[in-house]
């Protein structure tokens, strides 16, 4: 059990609580000091912060930017950030409205492989159809029988390639450390076991994600392979990197992951937190 969760999700992004309901669970499951890191999107940390206030649960304000990197799709959380950052507000409108397009997009494809009027039952589980996530169409998909995990929605229909799947024109990496760099953030790769990549692959990542001025990696997270732990350990620590610690949790839809758990960062890392004010 962490008293510390930078890593979380509201329904301002494909998390299925308000701020406030994740706010107040982060209370009872024990949490001090919770990061709302929704994806493209600093909406609900102003709903976060007043109910943070109340229940004395210390608010950080961050997000998740999705990125791109070699043709593949990255997660890059941005930590205490400055929410009012000009250049960072004109990257997020940049990647709302592309996200808003592939939505219409992918329900193009969906019609076209005839399952029928998804976007409209995924737009109803969505804060704006600029917030629409795969993760929205997956659970649309589950819920209609069409495939029997949320996993089976992305290797079937929206993982990268497959049926109906739109390439984002997401930001590529470099530039988007570079924005939530001049926002003041600290810059964290999220969950760096969970790409899927060989590890000579992942090694690369970590080196330019490092060399475009990235501060930390995701230690600890929900759903990782344990075993690749002492190898992440070694990498951050040969590229100077600190570590981060977060669920990822997204909702009860997904009681595998839940608020302020995971396993503890190994004793050798530093936390990324260690030079917060
Ligand atoms: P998007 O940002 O719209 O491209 O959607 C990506 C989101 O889908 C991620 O943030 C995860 O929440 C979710 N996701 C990605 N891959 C999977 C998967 N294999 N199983 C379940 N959820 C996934
Ligand atoms: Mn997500
Ligand atoms: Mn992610
Ligand atoms: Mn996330």
């Amino acid at each position: 059990m962490a008293t510390i969760d930078l890593h979380t999700h509201s329904y301002y992004s494909d998390g299925a609580l308000s701020p406030e309901q994740l706010v107040q669970r982060a209370w009872d499951c024990g949490v001090k000091m919770m990061a709302l890191t929704d994806h493209d999107s600093t909406a609900g940390l102003s709903e976060a912060h007043a109910v943070g206030q109340r229940l004395g649960v210390h608010i950080i304000d961050g997000l998740e930017l999705s990125t791109q990197w070699q043709k593949l799709n990255v997660h890059v959380l941005g930590l205490h950030l400055q929410v009012e950052h000009p250049g960072l507000k004109i990257l997020l409108s940049q990647q709302a409205a592309a996200r808003g397009e592939r939505a219409r997009r992918m329900a193009e494809r969906f019609e076209q492989l005839g399952i029928r009027g998804v976007y409209d039952q995924a737009l109803a589980l969505a804060e704006s159809p600029d917030t629409l996530s795969r993760q929205h169409f997956a659970q649309v998909l589950l819920a209609r029988g069409v495939v029997h995990s949320l996993q089976q929605a992305f290797d079937r229909y929206l993982g990268d390639g497959k049926k109906a799947a739109v390439p984002m024109p997401w930001v590529t990496m470099e530039e988007g450390i570079a924005v939530l760099l001049q926002a003041g953030a600290t810059v964290v790769l999220a969950h760096p076991l969970r790409y899927g990549m060989t590890l000579t692959r992942l090694l690369k990542l970590l080196q330019a994600f490092a060399a475009a001025g990235g501060q930390a990696v995701e230690m600890a997270t929900a759903t990782q392979d344990a075993a690749m732990i002492p190898w992440l350990v070694r990498q951050a620590d040969t590229l100077g990197l600190k570590s981060s610690q977060g669920s990822d949790y997204h909702g009860p839809h997904m009681p595998w992951v839940e608020l302020g758990q995971f396993a503890d960062m190994p004793p050798s890392c530093r936390p990324v937190w260690s030079d917060w004010p």
